[in-house]
């Protein structure tokens, strides 16, 4: 009966529901499905309703908006408006370089 009660600190993992990485809360970015303003982006992670996350990085957003992963986490259809405000976000998020291989061009 004894629980494993495991006390050691313990760091939310969040899985990016485009490319299935799982990472610390922090590194990943909460989209929230709110009542009362749809679905935006919420960097602060405490709006209310249903989130989905995605890493902080463009192309992890480009994947979610091509594969409409967005629409199946948060269990809606995304509107136009909603799109085009998470894809002004995307826009502001540096792309990060791939890990591994890619070697820089920085020949100059
Ligand atoms: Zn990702």
């Amino acid at each position: 009966m004894a629980k494993t009660a495991a006390r050691r600190r313990h760091v939310p993992q969040r899985t990016c529901i485009a490319c299935r990485r799982t990472d610390s809360k922090r590194t990943l970015v909460r989209i929230v499905r709110s009542k009362e303003q749809g679905v935006l982006v919420d960097p602060t992670g405490k709006l209310a309703g249903r989130g989905a996350y995605l890493c902080a990085d463009k192309t992890c957003w480009n994947k979610a908006f091509k594969s409409n992963a967005l629409n199946r986490a948060l269990k809606t259809t995304l509107t136009e408006d909603e799109v085009a405000a998470l894809r002004a976000y995307a826009d502001s998020l540096p792309e990060l370089p791939v890990e591994q291989d890619e070697p820089a061009l920085a020949d100059a």
